[in-house]
């Protein structure tokens, strides 16, 4: 066989392997049976989390609410809507070229932190440390509701696909994709509105601060100041 004739061949295979990945991939997808292997390729992989009201209620009823603090910020994803997210954590590799971790993460833009794991995993022990207390996003992967249909976030996830689910089992996962669905629209209502107003407070707190302390200076201080001020905006 030729050389070209050869190459053909390697590529018609390949053309074949991808579709029957494909194919599978859709039989996946159509007919949905899961249970999960506990292989954590989702808390290795996970990037942003997003966290709802139901997650802070748990939190804050089992009394370990401030053991997330640390790990939680405020999102905007690139479609504009603002989530709560537990942050990922940078990988070894990365954060042996910074400071610090927590240096690192904030000069990394989240956008580039899609694949990393969970703040929460433990690679040592391979391990969740919250599994008890582990966010209604969790709960529910790889399954997802729009308001209108389920679908697999993550046809590669080793669970799909997986016999033996109950009709129990079943429909108790779709409860929980449903739940989460409404629980992201409650928190993605709440949190602009509040930042806003958090927002706002905290710069009116700022200027009465600044006023108070004007008030307090001396003339010759006040001038000084202006002075300071109108170098300032010449500049600009
Ligand atoms: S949900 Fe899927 S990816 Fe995550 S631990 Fe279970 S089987 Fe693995
Ligand atoms: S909270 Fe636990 S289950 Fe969820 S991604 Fe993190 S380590 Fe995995």
């Amino acid at each position: 066989m030729s050389e070209e004739e050869n190459q053909n061949q390697n590529s018609d295979e390949k053309e074949t392997s991808k579709e029957i990945n494909q194919e599978e991939k859709e039989e996946k997808k159509s007919r949905f049976t899961f249970k999960c292997t506990r292989c954590d390729a989702c808390c290795k992989e996970r990037g942003p989390i997003p966290i709802t009201l139901w997650d802070l209620e748990l939190w804050a009823r089992n009394g370990v609410l401030a053991n997330f603090l640390p790990y939680l910020e405020v999102y905007t994803r690139p479609n504009g809507t603002v989530d709560l997210i537990l942050k990922p954590l940078l990988s070894e590799k990365e954060e042996k070229t910074e400071e610090s971790p927590e240096e690192a993460l904030k000069k990394t833009p989240l956008e580039d932190l899609l694949n990393e794991k969970c703040p929460l995993y433990n690679k040592e022990q391979e391990k969740c440390l919250v599994y008890e207390n582990r966010p209604l996003s969790c709960r529910t992967y790889p399954l997802d509701y729009d308001g209108t249909h389920f679908s697999i976030v993550d046809v590669d996830c080793p669970g799909v696909g997986q016999e033996g689910m109950t009709k129990e089992e079943l429909k108790e996962m779709r409860d929980t994709a449903k739940q989460m669905n409404y629980e992201l629209t409650r928190i993605r209502i709440a949190l602009p509105v509040l930042n806003q107003i958090i927002s706002r407070n905290v710069m009116m707190d700022l200027m009465r601060q600044n006023m108070e302390a004007m008030s307090k200076m001396s003339d010759e201080d006040r001038q000084k100041l202006e002075e300071i001020f109108k170098g300032a905006q010449e500049e600009q």
